[in-house]
């Protein structure tokens, strides 16, 4: 009995050493099971969020995310661009973060109307920009709400582009209608009884001539110029002689020249450009129609060539009124006239010199025009020289 006494006395602690001691291991195992799973979900996590960060700052979309007190948790690079802000963002107030009452109003709404809230706003500082903001409020099952998530679109060039297409259509309107309302207005006074006077008859039948050729004139260049935005219009471009043909067209003016006691010049020389010759003839043809049309009676009309490396230059030259120089830049846009009654008077349309811009860009040039107030006015175009074969 007292064997198996001592025995149950020796076994029993040896056992309960032999359990803690294991246990203790088991503990150690699964404590470090633990570790090693939390340093991997801290991995993950990590990993996680370095991927979200990286999405966000690669969306050219501005992206806010603020917290139910309106501080920011997320603010993208594009935001952060779009609102020109710098330094650390997150945890900061969203006022405190972009100055901007708007935003917080934006922001309320969206957690007032509980729907997806579509606002357009103008940002503050120099130049105009515009964006889109697409808010929405984050709630819980209480709907208590727990932050808000705002997208941002940058809107402006779509509204320079909308306000592009305004200016030119009321130009459009507005130049279509002088002529219309004359051509209307004197064939009502024929039939009103005027057509009786033969010398009036003849009178009336020729301005209404002349503003039917204005109308025409100004439809052929807004084809034109239709089609050159239009980008669909393509170019013949292939080698061609610039002396040939700036002999042709110097032989069409030659007449109209004459008329206005202009002495017309061709100084050009024989390079090879590559080109489409029928474009290239619109472009110096309305380059030397401003030259006799504004360039003054009895003045000189230069036109010449000149190389430039890889180009070659081509200039009409005449020694008129010329232009100031806040106007150098402005000559090339859609309608832009320095005295709008005089160019009309002169049958012209706005259009030339933006045709003319257009036609030399697709040939891969530059065109430009030096010039000062009462010396003359030198436009000057780049056409790449054909490079021999
Ligand atoms: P327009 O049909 O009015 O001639 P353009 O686009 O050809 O239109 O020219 C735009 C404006 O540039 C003209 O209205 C004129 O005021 C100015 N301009 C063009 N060429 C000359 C020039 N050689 N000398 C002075 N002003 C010029």
């Amino acid at each position: 009995m007292l064997p198996a006494l001592i025995i149950c006395l020796l076994v029993i602690p040896a056992l309960h050493f032999w359990w803690r001691a294991r246990w203790r291991v088991e503990q150690e195992k699964h404590q470090a099971q633990l570790a090693e799973r939390d340093r991997r979900e801290l991995t993950t996590a990590t990993e996680t969020l370095a991927q979200q960060d990286a999405l966000f700052d690669s969306m050219i979309e501005g992206v806010l995310v603020l917290d139910e007190r309106n501080a920011v948790r997320l603010a993208n690079g594009a935001f952060a661009e779009m609102f020109q802000t710098t330094g650390v963002l997150r945890g900061r107030a969203l006022l405190e973060a972009v100055r901007s009452h708007e935003l917080e109003e934006v922001v309320n709404r969206a957690a007032v109307e509980g729907r997806v809230v579509d606002h357009e706003m103008q940002l503050p500082g120099p130049g105009e920009r515009w964006l889109q903001v697409c808010a929405a409020a984050v709630t819980n099952q209480e709907r208590r709400k727990l932050g808000t998530i705002l997208v941002f679109h940058d809107l402006t060039r779509l509204k320079r582009l909308e306000h592009t297409r305004q200016e030119f259509v009321a130009n459009v309107s507005h130049e279509l209608r002088t002529p219309l309302s004359h051509i209307k207005s004197y064939t009502e006074t024929l039939l009103g009884g005027a057509k009786d006077d033969p010398e009036v008859f003849n009178r009336f039948l020729q301005t209404i001539e002349r503003n039917a050729g204005r109308l025409q004139l100004l439809i052929e260049d807004l084809l034109t110029i239709s089609e050159l935005e239009s980008g669909g219009v393509s170019f013949d471009l292939r080698p061609m002689a610039l002396l040939p043909l700036t002999e042709k067209i110097c032989d069409d003016f030659r007449a109209r020249a004459q008329g206005r006691n202009v002495k017309l010049e061709n100084q050009a020389s024989d390079f090879t450009v590559r080109a489409d010759a029928g474009r290239i003839e619109q472009v110096i043809t309305n380059l030397l129609d401003n030259a006799i049309k504004y360039g003054g009676n009895g003045g000189r009309v230069l036109l010449g060539t000149k190389a430039a490396g890889e180009f070659v230059e081509v200039f009409v030259q005449d020694f008129g009124p010329g232009l100031a120089p806040e106007m150098s830049e402005r000559v090339f846009e859609r309608f832009y006239r320095v005295d709008k009654a005089r160019s009309r008077d002169a049958g012209g349309t706005g259009l030339g010199l933006s045709i003319v811009k257009h036609i030399v860009q697709v040939h891969g040039g530059r065109v430009w025009v030096e010039s000062a107030p009462g010396q003359g006015a030198k436009f000057s175009f780049t056409l790449p020289i054909q490079s021999p074969s």
